[in-house]
């Protein structure tokens, strides 16, 4: 008989009051007794609607029946056939409009925990003995992987087992994209992507960090003078957007990427850090989705009375998972909806003293399909604060673009390339937010897998 209940079991985390003054990892996650307890929550169901709510098609049913049963390894073999980062997509990975949308569960009642189990399998995975990774055989052939994110670690993977001789290009000092530079420790633990670069350096890819290609090297360079046969790109979309508004140039104006790359990446928030970050205690950050509420709770952590999201929306509308929201109102974080910031305010210094904002009303549906914010005459506020961050989306960096020949870009900047990911530059690959646009860690883990089968599948006839 399956477990009837009507709620998911309850994933145990650190309290907000304590939780809100440190960066520790928020939810602690199952134990094994819990973890088998709600796998038996699955119906098992003939036609698998959740499979079709993953973006990778991870045999859902498959791998809960095998925690069910207590066999954890197995469930992880099932879950890595379809993902290699599991311990991070569970934490993640918007399961609320994709696997968990879908299961027959949450039609009455709440859907059962996938992400909540995917990770509980990946950790205990993870805890486990290491278990020696072969290096394969070498076919001599090499590849450059540019960008050290979610899609260019698994393509870099993927084609490394292969045999393929791989050399990923990070211009960072850190390998891990977003995973280390902007999604904080908090909600995931940055061993945990360690422990993903640690297996692909076992596999034999070699793994460059500050090394800007378009600057230090070019594409052109590689294919032409470094034998590199095939590149793929996955440099991500890190170039921060900003509202064009007066007072954006003033001191305690940050866009969110700075904010969070100084906070985690260079761990500003400790205190022998050398990195400089404003420890504001009036903080408000224009945006509402995942980048926005990371960038409010973690100026919360660094010491903030006051933080607000502005967003120009209403909350129904807000993009954030819906965990990370329930968080930061736990935590504190005051939720300004429907409010378009108009002016920053600053002293004769250029200090940051406050926000003039607009009210706002939802109109007709753009292009998009959502209702139209259009502002409310005579509503401006003013809101005291002394640092703000923009968190309004990002775009990807035109310099890979400009530096390679060939290459084709949408006018927003992303790289133009077909279903597997091929360019219009033979022999060059692309994926993840750099031809996307800003979106989720499993969708670019997807396009680095599938780039890696179409680069095998290139060289293979080459
Ligand atoms: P990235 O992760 O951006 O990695 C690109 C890498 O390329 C970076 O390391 C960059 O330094 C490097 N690079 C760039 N240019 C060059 C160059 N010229 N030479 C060499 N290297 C270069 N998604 C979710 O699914 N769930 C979430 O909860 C979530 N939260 C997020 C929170 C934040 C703060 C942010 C910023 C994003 C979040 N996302 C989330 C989105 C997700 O992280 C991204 O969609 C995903 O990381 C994109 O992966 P990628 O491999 O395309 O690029
Ligand atoms: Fe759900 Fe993401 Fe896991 Fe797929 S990878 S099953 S969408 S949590
Ligand atoms: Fe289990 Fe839900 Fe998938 Fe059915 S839809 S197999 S109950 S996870």
């Amino acid at each position: 008989m399956p477990n009837m209940s009507p709620k998911k079991a309850e994933m145990p985390k650190q309290p907000a009051e304590i939780r809100k003054r440190n960066f520790l990892e928020v939810a602690t996650g199952y134990t094994k007794e819990v973890a088998m307890e709600e796998a038996t929550r699955c119906l098992n169901c003939k036609h698998r609607p959740c499979v079709s709510g993953c973006p990778v098609h991870i045999r859902i049913p498959d791998f809960i029946k095998e925690v069910a049963a207590g066999n954890f390894e197995q469930a992880y073999d099932v879950i890595h056939q379809s993902s290699s980062l599991p311990a991070v997509c569970g934490r993640v990975c918007p399961q609320e409009s994709q696997c968990e949308a879908r299961c027959v569960r949450g039609i009455k009642d709440e859907p059962v925990g996938i992400g909540r189990l995917e990770r509980f399998v990946a950790d205990w995975h993870n805890a486990q003995e290491e278990s020696a990774v072969s290096k394969p055989v070498s076919n001599g052939r090499k590849v450059a992987v540019i960008g050290s994110g979610p899609s260019g670690l698994t393509c870099a993977g993927d084609l490394a087992k292969k045999g393929y001789d791989v050399t990923v290009f990070e211009a960072l000092h850190l390998a891990g994209g977003v995973l280390v530079y902007g999604i904080p420790e908090f909600r995931l633990p940055k061993s945990i992507v360690q422990q993903e670069v640690d297996t692909l350096r076992k596999l034999g890819v070699k793994i460059e960090t500050n090394m800007v290609i378009g600057r230090v090297l070019s594409i052109d360079e590689l294919m032409d003078e470094q034998g590199f046969e095939a590149v793929f790109i996955g440099t991500g979309a890190g170039l921060p957007r900003f509202m064009n508004i007066p007072g954006e140039n003033f001191c305690g104006v940050y866009s969110a990427n700075e904010f969070l790359t100084r906070t985690n990446l260079m761990k500003a928030y400790k205190e022998d850090a050398a990195t400089p970050i404003m420890h504001a205690k009036r903080v408000a950050v224009v945006g509402g989705g995942n980048v926005a509420m990371d960038a409010a709770r973690s100026a919360m952590r660094l010491g903030a009375d006051t933080v607000y999201i502005v967003y120009r929306r209403s909350e129904e509308e807000l993009p954030a998972r819906a965990e990370e929201i329930e968080h930061a109102k736990e935590e504190g974080v005051v939720f300004h909806m429907l409010s378009n910031p108009l002016e920053i305010l600053g002293d004769e210094n250029e200090f940051v003293t406050g926000m003039r904002i607009q009210k706002m009303a939802l109109g007709e549906p753009d292009a998009s399909g959502r209702r139209r914010p259009v502002p409310v005459e005579g509503s401006e506020e003013l809101l005291d604060v002394d640092a703000v961050i923009m968190a309004i989306g990002t775009s990807p960096n035109p310099l890979i673009k400009s530096t390679t020949k060939g290459l084709e870009t949408q006018r927003w900047g992303g790289i133009v390339a077909d279903e597997h990911g091929a360019t219009t530059r033979e022999g060059v690959f692309a994926g993840g937010d750099a031809v996307s646009g800003a979106a989720t860690v499993i969708l670019a883990m997807g396009a680095g897998k599938t780039a890696a089968a179409a680069i095998d599948e290139y060289l293979s006839k080459k």
